[in-house]
């Protein structure tokens, strides 16, 4: 209801904007807003700060170093179409279930863990190819801290080859080569280390630091071998997280399970994440329901760089999202309500540009203003403005006894400060406008009283009140004065109002 917005917008306004602040409403410019922006707002939600506040607000600062400890690599494997991302992916996660022993049903989390002999495990993440990574990126998210380069023995570097280093490189991620089908007749691994040079991807062979593993995906061939060389470039980068205090991570995948609604996979970058957390991602939230592995296995835990499956979430996030843990569900409602709004300002902002403008002329006008007439409050400016007024155009309504004028005399009430000065400043624009046909003869604040119907009388002019009363003795009064008492709880209402009773007092003029 467009109405009752309006009137939020004018009353938000008037409370945010002190009296000594800008108060000054322009009918037009909200008009604007509501119309522009599309939406039901209040006025105070046009403060793109805030909105920057709330998404800040979560955002933990860095941890401290005394709680940081270590945690596993995340990899992202990447290579040429063809060369085995998927076949060794799959070995992989073989290499697990058999050691799981249970034989679980492996479910597709969107990343998984490999846990070598010696009790170093490292992440996985599922989607092979660059696509995802880069997905990922674009979204801001930087989950990955290993990229195990893939490249047929066979085929040598080819195109994607050269685009995976270049994504590795702009992420600053570093490389593991792993030399794929070594088992084939015609693989030359050697020949791959030297094409690789060309792109500053120096093994250690030729005196660089990338390692490089000759493997066989299909037959399992050194797969051991390049976990543990991917353990050792992770001990060299020292990842470590703080498991503590609110969660943090990255949204993996996500889908919607018949069972179980909008499931997300995660990764865990910081905190620990438990059933009840109350997490933000994207513009959706989720109390955490339960957390399953890869294997489907409830799990009450999840650590940094540990790959979970979360129940719980309202809506889809998307991959590459942020996940967050925030205090309550309160708080996530206010954050997701944010955010949307910052995504509507988004789709509205050229238009809320211009809107932005007139605000601002608005301001230098106040701004103008109040050097024009120094630190006097609202009602001693308002009275010099009015004198101003009279001086430059002298009170053209005369007494009722005087005969006709040109002129609608009228007194305004209104129940605070803030919208006497506010529909004041309206008129403002409007006298302007309209080389006054409109006459202030009186204003205050509060109900009408006697003394207003006397003015009215006096000058037969109308009382505008909003959001005041009058009671019924005073009705009775000025039905027997023959005087219109109006009264509005919506000010462009009462401006509307104003201008219809000009027209039918001055047709010759409108
Ligand atoms: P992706 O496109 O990089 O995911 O490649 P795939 O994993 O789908 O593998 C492409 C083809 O290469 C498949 O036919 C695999 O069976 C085959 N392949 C993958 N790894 C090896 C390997 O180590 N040796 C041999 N001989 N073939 C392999």
């Amino acid at each position: 209801d467009i109405d009752c917005v309006y009137e939020a917008l004018l009353n938000t306004a008037i409370d945010i904007d002190s009296l000594e602040a800008d108060s000054r409403l322009d009918e037009v410019w909200i008009k604007e807003v509501i119309k522009k922006s599309g939406m039901k707002l209040k006025w105070s939600k046009l403060k793109q700060d805030k909105v920057k506040e709330n998404k800040d607000a979560i955002r933990r600062p860095p941890a401290d170093p005394a709680l940081l400890t270590p945690r596993s690599p995340v990899v992202t494997i990447m290579g040429h179409v063809d060369h085995g991302k998927t076949t060794l992916l799959d070995k992989l996660r073989k290499t697990q279930v058999a050691a799981m022993e249970a034989g679980g049903i492996t479910q597709h989390i969107g990343a998984f863990l490999v846990s070598l002999p010696s009790g170093e495990k490292i992440t996985f993440l599922d989607t092979p190819g660059h696509a995802a990574f880069s997905a990922m990126r674009a979204r801001g998210a930087q989950v990955t801290d290993i990229v195990v380069l893939v490249v047929a023995a066979d085929d040598g570097v080819m195109k994607q080859t050269v685009e995976s280093i270049q994504h590795a490189k702009d992420a600053q991620v570093p490389i593991v080569l792993a030399i794929n089908k070594c088992d084939k007749p015609d693989a030359d691994p050697e020949k791959v280390k030297k094409e690789l040079l060309a792109y500053d991807v120096v093994c250690e062979d030729y005196g660089g630091d990338v390692q490089a593993v000759h493997v066989s995906a299909l037959m399992g061939d050194n797969l051991m071998a390049l976990a543990e060389a991917t353990i050792a470039l992770a001990e060299m980068l020292e990842l470590k997280a703080d498991p503590t205090g609110p969660v943090e991570g990255t949204v993996i995948e996500s889908f919607t399970d018949k069972g179980r609604g909008p499931v997300t996979t995660a990764i865990i970058q910081r905190g620990t994440l438990r059933k009840g957390s109350i997490l933000v991602a994207g513009k959706s939230w989720a109390k955490v329901r339960a957390m399953f592995d890869e294997h489907g296995k409830t799990i009450s835990e999840a650590y940094p760089s540990m790959p979970v499956g979360i129940i719980g979430w309202r809506d889809l996030p998307s991959a590459g999202d942020e996940i967050l843990e925030v205090e309550s569900e309160p708080r996530a409602r206010e954050v997701i309500d944010w955010r949307k709004f910052e995504q509507e300002l988004e789709k509205n902002k050229d238009d809320l540009k211009i809107i932005e403008e007139k605000r601002k002329e608005h301001q230098e006008a106040h701004q103008k203003a109040r050097e024009q007439y120094g630190t006097l409050n609202w009602k001693e400016r308002s009275f010099k403005k009015y004198l101003e007024r009279k001086e430059q155009r002298p009170l053209k309504a005369k007494k009722k006894a005087e005969g006709d004028s040109n002129v609608l005399p009228i007194i305004i009430k209104g129940d605070v400060d803030g919208s006497v000065e506010a529909i004041l400043n309206i008129m403002d624009t409007y006298d302007a406008s309209h080389e006054c046909e409109l006459e202030l003869v009186h204003f205050g604040v509060g109900d009408i009283s006697e003394n207003d119907v006397n003015f009215a009388e006096t000058f037969d002019g109308i009382i505008y009140g909003f959001n005041v009363n009058a009671s019924n003795v005073i009705q009775q009064s000025a039905a027997r004065k023959r005087v219109k008492i109006k009264l509005h709880k919506i000010i462009y209402r009462l401006i509307e109002d104003l201008q219809e009773e000009l027209s039918s007092r001055l047709p010759c003029l409108v």
